[in-house]
């Protein structure tokens, strides 16, 4: 009987999808990727709400409300959480906007700034709430595994996704562990 592949899920809370481009960067090892591992929710399929998966990889930390339902959908879906680079690890650079007033922020992004619309600062209802600071994700959930990095290396993410579907501990050599 043929292996079951592991569903693996990907998702971007407050960071800038450079983790996302670092997991491509392992080139042409996409395709042993995907003879290994089937894609659920992750912005490469497009799929909008992750299901039950093996493996979830979450890059960035959490800014907002909508960052916590996505946060909290993951954990409840994936048998490993993987937090995958600075922000999601520590809320990353922006965790920088941490110690100025959130108002302030929006005053300097909306009504300072030229170019933005008649400076007003959006307030549909349909926006998520943003929080007054940025967390990292282990302050939401349980996580099981941390990537380091900003971004982690292709090779490191490879190491730990292969390592996984292997069913063994990933093993990740100094060379591979970034903390800038
Ligand atoms: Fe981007 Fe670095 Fe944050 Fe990854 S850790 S999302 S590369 S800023």
């Amino acid at each position: 009987m043929a292996e079951r592949k592991l569903k693996l899920a990907t998702t971007s809370l407050a960071g800038c999808f450079g983790c996302h481009m670092s997991l491509l960067d392992i080139d042409e090892r996409i395709l042993d990727l995907v003879s290994l591992v089937e894609f659920d929710r992750s912005p490469l399929t497009d799929i909008k709400h992750c299901g039950p998966c093996d493996i979830g990889l979450v890059e960035g930390g959490v800014c907002n409300a909508e960052n916590v339902h996505v946060l909290r959908e993951f954990r409840k879906n994936c048998r490993i959480l993987v937090a995958v680079g600075a922000c999601a690890i520590t809320g990353g650079v922006p965790a920088l906007r941490n110690n100025v007033d959130l108002w302030d922020c929006f005053r300097e992004v909306y009504q300072y700034e030229p170019g933005t619309k008649k400076g007003v600062i959006p307030n549909d209802p349909e926006l998520p709430l943003p929080f007054d600071k940025v967390r990292p994700i282990y302050e939401v959930v349980r996580v099981d595994y941390f990537l380091p990095g900003c971004p982690p290396p292709a090779d490191a993410f490879w190491e730990l996704v292969t390592a996984l579907a292997a069913g063994r501990e990933p093993k990740l050599e100094a060379a591979l562990l970034k903390y800038d």
